[in-house]
């Protein structure tokens, strides 16, 4: 299982994938978006996030 990879350039900090994630995995820091070791990989964050920043799966 991947965690989701944050395209910092795009992401403009909204909060809507951390306010979605269902494990609380993701934290909104002033200039990232982490992700911790309770992501199951679901793919709620990436569905969300309205500027398509989020992307599962190793692209
Ligand atoms: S939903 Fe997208 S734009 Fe909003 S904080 Fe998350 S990654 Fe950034
Ligand atoms: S893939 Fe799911 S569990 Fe992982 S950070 Fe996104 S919403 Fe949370």
């Amino acid at each position: 299982m991947s965690k989701p990879c944050i395209d910092l350039d795009a992401c403009m900090r909204c909060g809507a994938c951390v306010g979605t994630c269902p494990v609380n995995a993701m934290f909104l820091k002033e200039y990232t978006v982490e992700v911790n070791d309770d992501c199951t990989s679901c793919g709620l964050c990436e569905k969300v996030c309205p500027v398509g920043a989020v992307s599962l799966g190793g692209e």
